[in-house]
């Protein structure tokens, strides 16, 4: 961008001719005036000598008189300070001028400057920017290719980013941002290019390395920076991890389209298997075009009913009653064939398609739970909810609008929530909570025992069962520090004045367990697994079966 100096002097100039021109005319007019004054003075003193005006006599005055002689010298008097003052004007002006236009030449490099660091730099970090990475490796790759010097690309993509923006809000989102960039700055060298590419991803960019052994140690190093927690709001430590990709210069693409996508698909496996890094190989390409794939279909499978929801009981431990029914959805994929709740329901978090989904999944709910309080079985459903659609303001009223498009009673429906999601924002999820309590629709804490520990929390939250998780309820048959946190888990959950779930139920022997410990709800494989609605009916047909002979067979005995 260039600024139009040439206008700005020219204006200059203008003003100016002008303030000189004003100067000049201002000392014509003190030479008339003085020259009128010299006619005045002169005819005056001529009549005042000699009661009469004449040539001779006004030669007289002019000549006798030496007030008269004073008189003569103004116009030139004026005429010289009209001159001088312009002058002054014109000197001082052009003095100006030169001071405001190199004022103006250095307003305009530094605009300039700004306007190029802008274009190659992200405004919110300061970091380089995609563009400039993209620039420098293809000036590196150049050099490389001579000197066969090695280069590496590692792209990194913060864990569950949205979710803090979601809960956290993005100012928030925007200081972990900023704090990510400032402690990869200082973990890393000068020499090496940090970027940030948008949004919740950054890349470093190696053009230094001399051995491919090396980039371990860039990673343990980049691990590290995500090994302590980041202070954000109020103080409250947020853990934060990143998945990384990795590509390698000549070895995984000898230019930068090709190095900067299979970086990506590195990170992407990465992420969706939980690994903090992942150098690229051939092979994960094909499994990553894949997710890629799926990632693009989703949105278009829940408008086309491709979802399809699973059932799996909650059995009261005494009297073996089902009381309600968890719903887990799964993907019925054209090609793929039915895929688990875990290979796209983070997906879906990170992608906005959580509510779409979690709509999807309740009105499917509402619409089996209908059929089965026609026939008389009047079952409760809980459907799982993701934080990003609890702390949705307009969740309750949306519930309340479904509950009521098909007609069922609202208690009919039970929300499980997790410690994490609650942690993230506790104040607008207390809200949130007190609202649906208000409108009667059941909470329940999932996975408990696993997340941030929110004992504190536990008794202010408006909830009214908790479920024990299935990774202490399978082994605490095993596991001393299991059976321990389970029985702690039931006596705290009632004392509270909840109910307590155990899921991961699998064996006769922990039921039994369970039920001794006082554990009001099973769930797990011993009863059966999730599954479809026509599946749950039979099952559940047969297990009242099973449990009137039982029965039958227990009268007998006694
Ligand atoms: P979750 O809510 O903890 O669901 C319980 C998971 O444990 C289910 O896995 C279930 O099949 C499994 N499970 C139940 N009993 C046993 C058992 O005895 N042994 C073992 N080994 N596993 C058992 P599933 O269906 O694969 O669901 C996985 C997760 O996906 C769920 O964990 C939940 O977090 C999420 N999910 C499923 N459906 C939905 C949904 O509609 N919305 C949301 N937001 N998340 C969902
Ligand atoms: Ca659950
Ligand atoms: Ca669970």
């Amino acid at each position: 961008m260039q600024v139009p100096l040439s206008l700005h002097s020219q204006t200059f100039s203008r003003n100016v001719a002008l303030m000189r021109s004003k100067a000049t005319r201002h000392a014509i007019y003190g030479v008339v005036i003085a020259v009128v004054a010299i006619i005045i003075a002169t005819v005056g003193s001529d009549f005042l000598n000699h009661g009469s005006i004449s040539l001779n006599g006004l030669y007289q005055a002019q000549k006798e008189n030496y007030v008269l002689w004073v008189l003569d010298a103004l116009p030139f008097i004026f005429a010289f300070w009209g001159q001088y003052v312009s002058s002054i004007i014109a000197y001082e002006a052009s003095a100006m001028i030169t001071e405001q236009t190199e004022e103006l030449r250095q307003q305009t490099m530094d605009l300039e400057h700004k306007v190029m660091h802008n274009s190659t730099h992200d405004l919110l970090t300061g970091l380089p920017n995609r563009s400039l990475l993209l620039d420098r490796m293809q000036q590196a790759i150049g050099v490389a290719y001579r000197s066969e010097q090695l280069l590496a690309l590692l792209i990194l993509d913060l864990d569950h980013f949205k979710e803090v923006n979601d809960t956290l809000g993005h100012y928030q989102g925007d200081l972990l941002l900023q704090q990510v960039s400032l402690r990869l700055q200082n973990a890393l060298r000068p020499s090496d290019t940090i970027a940030r590419l948008g949004g919740d991803e950054f890349a470093v960019f190696l053009s230094t390395l001399s051995n491919s052994k090396d980039i371990k140690v860039i990673l343990a190093k980049i691990t590290k920076v995500f090994s302590s927690p980041f202070v954000l709001k109020e103080d409250m430590p947020l853990n934060v991890k990143c998945s990384i990709g990795v590509t390698l210069f000549p070895e995984h693409g000898q230019d930068v389209d090709t190095l900067v996508q299979r970086a990506d698909i590195a990170m992407y496996v990465a992420k969706n298997s939980q690994r903090d890094y992942l150098i690229y190989s051939s092979k994960i390409d094909q499994h990553s075009s894949q997710r890629l794939t799926l990632m693009a279909e989703l949105s278009q499978s829940i408008e086309n009913d491709e979802l399809v929801i699973y059932f799996q009981p909650k059995v009261c431990s005494r009297t073996l009653d089902v009381e309600a029914v968890e719903v887990l959805v799964r993907w019925q994929h054209k090609k793929f064939g039915l895929i688990m709740p875990d290979q796209f329901i983070p997906m879906a978090e990170r992608t906005g398609l959580i509510g779409p989904l979690t709509n999807w999944v309740l009105q499917a709910t509402c619409k089996a739970l209908k059929k089965w309080h026609g026939q008389g079985l009047q079952l409760k459903a809980s459907v799982n909810i993701a934080v990003q659609t609890l702390l949705d303001p307009d969740l309750p009223e949306t519930l309340t609008g479904l509950l009521a498009s098909v007609d069922l009673p609202k208690d009919s429906l039970m929300l499980e929530i997790t410690e994490t999601s609650v942690m993230n924002d506790p104040e607008l999820a207390l809200k949130i909570l007190f609202r649906l309590r208000e409108i009667g629709i059941e909470i329940s804490i999932d996975d408990f025992g696993t997340g941030y520990s929110s004992l504190s929390y536990l008794g202010e939250m408006p909830v009214s069962e908790v479920k024990i998780d299935k990774s202490f309820v399978m082994e605490m048959l095993n596991r001393e520090k299991d059976a321990v946190i389970v029985k702690s888990t039931i006596d705290l959950g009632h004392n509270l004045g909840l109910k307590v779930v155990a899921e991961g139920v699998e064996t006769k022997e922990i039921a039994r367990r369970l039920g001794a410990l006082g554990c009001d709800l099973l769930q797990g494989y011993l009863f059966t697994k999730p599954v479809p609605v026509a599946e749950f009916e039979t099952w559940l047909t047969a297990f009242s079966v099973k449990k009137a002979e039982k029965r039958a067979a227990q009268n007998k005995t006694e």
